[in-house]
């Protein structure tokens, strides 16, 4: 069984010769590779075209994402599809997922309380990532908030400085090499809950939508 201090990790969970997202998708369901599959209900694993122009990289499911199985069906899910209709963009060419595929929470009698996953789930959970990466061809990546840019730009990355501005995909990845892709390009955004949680809801989801319009623009 995975611990606290020193999660596995998922690659031994991951099929050596998936052919299809649906095959990873299956096989995460079983995952272990950190202690976040112990409280929570299930996998929560990407979903979306399999020839996706964009994929969207978000940070883990939430509470409704967690019961339902589905990334970004609750309220941040919501405001993203608002945000990607707003922007132009055809969600039919959408793949989205997380960085971390299981939701991880505090109980405070019986809520369940969002909490940020740790670098150790980040690490752990990123062999996912990479594996739908090597299956997926986009043209663009678009990054959503602070825990995925940890996961696929590095703990150096701050989305508040750079969000919003396109930059090469796969050079600009921690790690290129995990994400043999032709060169495409990649940008950070906030994250969706982010806007839920400002005090000016409009103007962060202004900011939203201006980012999704570049990352729209930059599609051919
Ligand atoms: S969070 Fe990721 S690494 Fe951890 S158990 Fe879930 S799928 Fe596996």
């Amino acid at each position: 069984m995975a611990t606290t201090d020193a999660p596995i990790g998922a690659q031994a969970f991951i099929p050596p010769r998936a052919d299809t997202l649906d095959e990873l998708k299956a096989a995460a369901a079983g995952c272990e590779g950190c202690e976040l599959y112990e409280n929570a209900t299930q996998t929560v694993f990407g979903r979306g075209a399999p020839h996706a122009r964009i994929v969207f990289v978000g940070e883990q499911p939430g509470d409704v994402e967690d019961q339902k199985g589905l990334p970004f069906v609750g309220p941040a899910g919501r405001l993203l599809r608002e945000a990607v209709d707003d922007a132009g963009i055809d969600p039919a060419g959408v793949y989205i997922t997380n960085a971390v595929k299981h939701f991880r929470f505090e109980l405070r009698g019986k809520r369940r309380i969002h909490q940020n996953p740790g670098p150790a789930h980040i690490t752990a959970c990123r062999p996912w990532l990479v594996a739908e990466f090597a299956l997926l061809n986009p043209q663009l990546v678009v990054v959503l908030g602070a825990t995925a840019a940890k996961a696929l730009l590095g703990p150096a990355f701050r989305v508040t400085r750079s969000r919003g501005q396109l930059m090469p995909w796969p050079a600009s990845a921690q790690h290129p090499e995990d994400f043999p892709v032709a060169e495409i390009q990649a940008l950070a955004t906030i994250h969706p809950s982010a806007v839920l949680r400002a005090d000016d809801r409009d103007a962060a989801y202004s900011g939203l939508v201006s980012d999704l319009k570049t990352a729209a623009a930059a599609l051919t």
